[in-house]
């Protein structure tokens, strides 16, 4: 892995596009702090089409300042990013998800670098670590953690006012969150959403600024959901995005279905057309157990899946890759939403 220890101006390039394409590879970048006996920890473009995060810390370098604390950070995607055009390839053509690699056996290239990064950050002992990722379909913010306390709470809260406790384990980075060192995944808003963007800016700025990083202060609000499921679909799934559907396809799903994250979706909302070949065996909607619950989430009417009951979808993709290579989207009920006011 490339090392950048305090880069220079002229190692950063211009743009961030310029950036990336002068790493080439998977890339630490370390950042001496004002206060050299702390360390905080960064991760950015695990997936190669989520530029958002990349495009804060390359404008944070720009600007010279330097952190409150140590900064130890990782690019890991970058080989996938900079495949034209820059930012659409959310994985290396062939490789494994690298934000589903941080599980042994790390055999594979992608499990190698996740192994490293884990060994890096061992010796480094930062005090946190946040993971900054884009949603593919436009979304607002959220946050997503493994652990539900109040210092997951507070590294969430520089971000974002939604936050995601999922008991879903996948071989994601927050995966390998410790109550020693909370790690926490921060999807800013959608890839193309130029929002996105400025949540990053702002919280990566927070990020390395403030003090108390894990005390959630006054005056805060979150909302939360527990329990997601994620709604997968076969590998082999022929899927189509349009206003009807499209002969042929296993599933259809409305043009615009990313409208409904984290929007109000009531019992009956329509989600998708089913091709009768295949009807719902092309879906699955499993819990944290494994098992199928498919029925308390969604139901079919003729050759509409529609919503059992009110629900909070989120990481609703109109990418058909994505939506066959990971998920069509994650959801949890309403009934698990809560609110926490401090
Ligand atoms: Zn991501």
């Amino acid at each position: 892995m490339k090392k950048l220890i305090n880069p220079t101006p002229s190692e950063l390039g211009n743009s961030p596009e310029e950036f990336i394409r002068k790493l080439s590879e998977a890339t630490m970048i370390v950042v001496e702090g004002t206060d050299k006996s702390l360390t905080r920890g960064l991760v950015t473009l695990l997936h190669g089409n989520e530029p958002s995060g990349i495009r804060a810390l390359h404008k944070w370098l720009k600007s010279g300042a330097r952190p409150l604390c140590n900064l130890v950070c990782f690019v890991p995607s970058i080989p996938a990013a900079t495949i034209e055009p820059l930012f659409k390839h959310r994985v290396f053509p062939g490789q494994r998800d690298m934000n589903r690699c941080f599980l042994p056996p790390y055999s594979d290239e992608p499990g190698q670098l996740a192994e490293e990064i884990l060994q890096i950050f061992a010796e480094y002992q930062p005090e946190c670590i946040i993971d900054i990722h884009n949603t593919s379909g436009h979304s607002p913010d959220f946050g997503v953690v493994t652990f539900e306390d109040s210092s997951h709470e507070a590294l969430v809260s520089l971000f974002s006012e939604r936050l995601i406790i999922t008991d879903l384990r996948l071989g994601a980075l927050m995966e390998t969150s410790t109550h020693r060192c909370p790690v926490v995944t921060i999807e800013c808003g959608g890839a193309k959403d130029s929002a996105a963007d400025v949540i990053a800016e702002k919280g990566l700025d927070k990020y390395l600024n403030h003090s108390n990083l894990l005390e959630l202060e006054h005056g805060h609000h979150l909302d939360l959901y527990r329990h997601p499921v994620r709604l997968e679909l076969a590998p082999d799934c022929i899927i189509a995005y349009s206003k009807g559907y499209v002969l042929g396809t296993d599933l259809t799903v409305p043009s615009e279905v990313d409208k409904f994250n984290f929007g109000e979706v009531e019992r009956g909302t329509l989600i998708g057309w089913l091709g009768n070949k295949r009807g719902v065996d092309c879906i699955s909607v499993k819990d944290s157990q494994g098992f199928d619950v498919f029925d308390q989430y969604f139901e079919v009417k003729g050759n509409q899946l529609l919503t059992a009951q009110p629900l909070k979808l989120f990481m609703i993709t109109t990418r058909p890759d994505i939506a066959v290579g990971d998920c069509l989207l994650y959801a949890t009920a309403e009934s698990e939403h809560d609110t926490l006011d401090t």
